[in-house]
């Protein structure tokens, strides 16, 4: 198949489908780590149509939501400089801080700018040399290699007001702390397929070995999530816990080695907080010493911020996946893409906002397949 709307054909999920119904045999849970699988999943009413023995969890994997009120305090501080220009992607935007968001410093008067690409705030720092220009570097190992390129391009060009806030994480920690998590019920892991183009899949055989757990590499159409579940069950029924690559379109076993070079420049391994879950060893990156000219938070000195977690906002037990979006209590009343409580409600990718977006929630599994654009 070649092109995207062969992997969404109604003929071949139900074929899928069919066969996933015919190997389970008893409950699985698994978990799909990236919040746009989650979106395809909810979107698509995946989860009501496959068998009710299957469970699918959905994991930490939204860049956005992920962040850490702490470095969201951070960006609030630093954009609120007159002599700054902060650059972000627009979903950072409305994402809470503590009492306010980045929307509210743009209206107070600080130079908020939305960006497509990081390159876009380094040229907006060669315009205007009197400016300190400051990128919000956020996400995981798929958004990590341009942001890396873009500091080493700020280097290398001389362009010395261009300075990045970095918060990026990576997903193997995620996946080591959640298994080992005395709460966990995850038997079975959906890999997220961008995250595996950039990394590869060396990281993960460990990972499946020592908690004997199925790890799916898997993409993010309705095709890709579908035939991921049906691996990951058809391991399960075994008693098999290998990496199999579902997602060759796209993922080579060594990733892509010019991305991993970039990272290993720019960047260092370091532990990170994640939001509504706490810090995480080894789960993130930060500017190695050689870049630390471009590092805001070395440049800036925002050290000493107390942050404060709204209480209702229960996404730390979302993001874990010991709590659907619905069972909060502030799911669509207190808290909506309008007036998000958490990061999860606000991003693109976000789980709270998958299922504000799509949500079936009461519906017959029957009416649920008739409703589905799918199948
Ligand atoms: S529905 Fe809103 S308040 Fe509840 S967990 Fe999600 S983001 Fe937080």
């Amino acid at each position: 198949m070649k092109y995207i709307d062969e992997f969404q054909d109604p003929e071949l999920a139900r074929r899928l489908l069919d066969d996933i119904r015919a190997t389970v045999t008893r409950p699985w849970a698994l978990m799909e780590v990236c919040g746009g699988q989650t979106h395809s999943i909810i979107r698509h009413g995946i989860d009501q149509l496959l068998p009710d023995e299957i469970e699918l969890i959905h994991g930490p994997g939204c860049p956005v939501c992920v962040t850490p009120l702490e470095v969201i305090d951070k960006a609030l501080e630093i954009a609120s400089r007159p002599e700054v220009i902060f650059c972000s992607f627009g979903d950072m935007l409305r994402v809470p801080g503590t009492g306010r968001d980045l929307f509210q410093v743009r209206g107070e008067g600080g130079d908020v700018r939305v960006v497509y690409s990081p390159l876009d705030a380094l040229r907006i720092a060669q315009r205007n040399p009197d400016r300190e220009v400051v990128f919000f570097g956020i996400g995981f190992e798929t958004t990590a290699p341009p942001n890396a390129m873009t500091v080493h391009q700020a280097r290398k060009l001389g362009v010395k007001n261009f300075s990045m806030l970095v918060s990026h994480v990576r997903v193997p920690p995620a996946i080591e702390a959640i298994m080992s998590s005395p709460s966990c019920r995850v038997q079975g892991f959906l890999a997220a397929g961008h995250v595996c183009s950039v990394m590869g899949v060396g990281e993960y055989p460990e990972l499946a070995e020592r908690f004997r757990v199925p790890i799916v590499v898997t993409g993010f159409e309705p095709l890709d999530i579908l035939e991921g579940v049906r691996r990951a069950v058809r391991q399960l029924e075994r008693g098999e816990h290998t990496v199999d690559n579902a997602y060759a379109r796209a993922v080579r076993p060594e990733g892509n080695p010019a991305a991993r070079a970039m990272l290993e420049d720019v960047f260092e391994v370091t532990d990170r907080a994640w939001r509504g879950i706490g810090v995480i060893p080894d789960s993130g990156w930060r500017l190695s010493p050689k870049y630390r000219d471009h590092d805001a938070e070395h440049r800036f000195a925002v050290g000493g911020i107390r942050t404060v977690e709204p209480a209702e906002c229960r996404s730390g037990e979302v993001l874990q996946g010991l709590l659907k979006p619905h069972e909060c209590e502030a799911f669509g009343t207190l808290c909506t893409p309008r007036t998000p409580l958490g990061a999860t409600m606000v991003s693109s990718e976000g789980a709270c906002a998958a299922y504000y977006l799509y949500r079936r929630l009461d519906m017959p599994a029957a009416q649920a397949r008739e409703a589905s654009p799918v199948v």
